[in-house]
């Protein structure tokens, strides 16, 4: 080892060495871009001295470790490359200089000799595939934040044009009631009357809204998929125990849809006289199984030639899902979709 060296000078300047590669090493842990090269490129420096003057290859690990940190692709290569050749060449070198020293760590410098090669590419892989999960939290929640927008655009569309109109309408028509009250009272009370029955589809009108904003689709597609397999005179199993109001409505909407067409289906073309519907939740995910005994989808007939079970693929796959199709002993149609819940919901 370095410090068995019993001449003082050297053993302080590998004391001082040693304290370098720790500040390169600091600073590349916390460095970005531009300057993450700089100390690494430093360490790497480092680390060939030591290896070559006193068969101290162990830094080599380390400068693995920050190399992995290195988002850049090309940047990432051109760092490993480098490290594996100065690593090599400097314990190729250092074997011939201080060759007793080589030989009595050997095992030890087989170790970090594969841990420098192996390292950053375990690191770089591991980063990476955090950073694209990230970067998919972010598009779902954005794709969320958007359904919201576009849910709210409609919302402030229709009350534009239904309740809007109809308020402009009892402005106006209150205006002219006030005037027409003492110079012809009959058809002051005609505009009064007008006045009532507007505001009365008024009120009808925001209730329909309000109704129709409630999160209550998939539930209600549940009751509608309960009638016509009732009177396909199919047999319904439902199982599972969703809970609607916690799902979210964009997919709520989707999987009303999705579940409307596969019951379609099985009453259209399955023969089947028995038909499960399994809604199974956790915190994270829905998963919605429709399952017949019927007939099975025929090879062939499958999916180019219409659009009910393509159109149920791109819904699933536009809130991020997936979506199983299988011909056992029936039709067996698998919906899972992660729940992703806006900042705001
Ligand atoms: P469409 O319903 O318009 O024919 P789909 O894409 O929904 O189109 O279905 C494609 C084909 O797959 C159907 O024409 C039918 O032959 C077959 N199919 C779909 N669902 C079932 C089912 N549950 N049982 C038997 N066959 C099915
Ligand atoms: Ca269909």
């Amino acid at each position: 080892m370095i410090f068995d060296t019993s001449q003082k000078l050297e053993s302080s300047i590998a004391i001082a060495i040693l304290l370098l590669y720790l500040i390169c090493f600091r600073f590349a842990y916390t460095a970005t871009n531009g300057l993450l090269y700089l100390w690494i490129a430093f360490g790497m420096a480092i680390n060939a001295v030591m290896t070559v003057l006193f068969g101290y290859i162990y830094f080599a690990f380390f400068t693995a470790f920050s190399i992995g940190k290195i988002h850049h692709t090309v940047g990432f290569y051109i760092m490993y490359g480098l490290h594996i050749a100065l690593t090599v060449g400097s314990v190729i070198g250092g074997f011939f200089i201080e060759t007793d020293v080589f030989i009595q760590e050997l095992p030890l410098i087989v170790v970090i000799l594969f841990s420098a090669i192996m390292g950053p590419f375990y690191l770089y892989s591991e980063s990476k595939s955090k950073r694209l999960q990230g970067a998919l939290q972010t598009a779902n929640a954005r794709i969320s934040e958007l359904s919201i927008y576009e849910e709210r655009q409609r919302i402030a569309r229709d009350l534009h044009d239904t309740l809007g109109q109809k308020l402009s309408m009892i402005g106006l028509k209150s205006d002219l009631a006030v005037r027409l009250v003492q110079k012809d009272p009959n058809a002051a009370i005609q505009e009064l009357n007008d006045i009532r029955q507007t505001s009365s589809i008024a009120l009808k009108e925001v209730r329909e809204m309000v109704s129709n904003m409630k999160n209550v689709k998939l539930q209600e597609e549940m009751q509608h998929v309960q009638q016509i397999l009732k009177a396909a005179d199919i047999r319904l199993k439902v199982e599972g125990n969703p809970q609607f109001d916690t799902i979210p409505t964009m997919l709520s909407n989707s999987l009303s849809m999705c579940l409307k067409e596969a019951v379609n289906n099985v009453v259209r073309h399955s023969q089947a006289t028995e038909c499960s519907v399994a809604i199974s939740q956790t915190s994270d995910m829905i998963e919605l199984v429709v399952k017949d005994n019927g007939i099975g989808i025929k090879k062939g007939v499958k999916r180019n030639t219409s659009n009910g079970l393509n159109g149920l693929k791109e819904r699933v796959e536009f809130v991020n899902g997936e979506l199983e199709v299988k011909d056992k002993d029936g039709t067996f149609i698998k919906i899972t979709v992660p729940i992703v819940r806006p900042p705001t919901e």
